[in-house]
């Protein structure tokens, strides 16, 4: 071998066509930490690591019979400082084989950042799923309170809307609904009538029996007149001891046998301390109502009613 061969700046070696070296150079046996007459008529493979010396049994020898010559191929170096990569290519040339190897450990550091590169990068993905599954988890739980949150304003909502006594509407409703029903009449000509009844003499009931006697008037009272009314009617406390009752789809001659009926079935019905009668003032729905028109016919017939005697129902056209 030459002198400018034996140390040139790459690992080179010479091997018969059975993988017997004849020569190698100073890098080459620097690389593997032995001397270069040492090297001499040892195997080829013998200076690769195991996985190496399986790679190299399988690819090179068809390789380099087909083509007389293999280019780049990555090796492992077997040698005293561990495993070295290495690029190897080799050549036929007066029936012998020529190698020649280049130190890859910058390619190797290289590599080994790409694989933990990767795995951060993976380890990052998981990370991100298990945030994700964790951000999916706090958004189910988010709406679930906000169901929450809607469902008990809902309960407030209708709490509020209801009388404590009687448990029946309360006037905030009926300002809700009888905004509701003129609407529908004005945009529709959907027809109601509006009945507004009053306890005849109920301060005689509180004066002679009691307060909390008057208070269990209100409540039968209230249930009474719930269970003359159909689903689609609405019973409201007024204030007080005034009632007033929605009849939905029912015009005022209708509406006044209804009234009428009803006043009949509380004179008639089952009171603890004394009879209880009903005053009834009635008015049919007009275009032109507004919430005060309405109840203002209405309250004019009931007043007519407790002007003739009480017990009765009127019409105010
Ligand atoms: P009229 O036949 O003219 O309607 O006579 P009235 O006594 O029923 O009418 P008035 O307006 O003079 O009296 C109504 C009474 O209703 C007075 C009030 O103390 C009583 N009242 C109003 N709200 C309640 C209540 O929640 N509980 C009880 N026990 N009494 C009430
Ligand atoms: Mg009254
Ligand atoms: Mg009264």
């Amino acid at each position: 071998m030459d002198t400018q061969l034996f140390y040139a700046p790459c690992g080179y070696i010479t091997t018969e066509f059975d993988g017997r070296i004849t020569e190698a150079n100073e890098m080459i046996s620097n690389l593997v930490g032995e001397k270069a007459r040492e090297l001499k008529q040892r195997h080829i493979t013998s200076l690769l690591t195991l996985p190496s010396k399986l790679y190299f049994q399988t690819y090179f020898s068809p390789i380099i019979s087909s083509y007389q010559k293999v280019e780049e191929m990555y090796l492992t170096l077997h040698t005293n400082g561990g495993p070295l990569p290495v690029l190897m290519n080799a050549q036929e040339r007066d029936g012998q084989y020529e190698y020649i190897f280049v130190k890859m450990k910058t390619r190797d550091d290289f590599e080994n950042e790409l694989i933990l590169a990767k795995r951060q990068v993976e380890k990052i993905l998981k990370d991100t799923d298990y945030a994700n599954g964790e951000l999916h988890r706090l958004l189910a739980e988010l709406e679930m309170k906000r169901e929450e949150i809607i469902e008990a304003n809902n309960r407030l909502e209708n709490l509020a809307m209801i009388d404590p006594l009687t448990s029946v509407k309360n006037r905030r409703y009926y300002e809700e609904v009888l905004t509701d029903f003129l609407e529908k009449n004005q945009r529709d000509g959907f027809v109601f009538s509006y009945l507004i009844l009053d306890i005849d003499h109920f301060k005689r009931v509180n004066d002679e029996f009691g307060h909390p006697v008057g208070d269990q008037v209100l409540q039968d009272l209230a249930w009474k007149l719930e269970e003359e009314i159909r689903e689609d009617d609405v019973l409201v406390r007024f204030g007080g001891e005034e009632f007033v009752i929605l009849l939905s789809g029912i015009n005022e001659k209708l509406a006044m046998k209804i009234a009428d009926r009803i006043r009949g079935n509380i004179k008639d019905s089952e009171w603890p301390h004394s009879p209880i009668t009903i005053s009834v003032g009635v008015s049919g729905v007009k275009s032109s109502d507004t919430k005060d028109t309405i109840f203002k016919r209405a309250d004019e017939a009931l007043y007519f009613s407790k002007k003739n005697g009480r017990n009765r129902v009127t019409l105010k056209e």
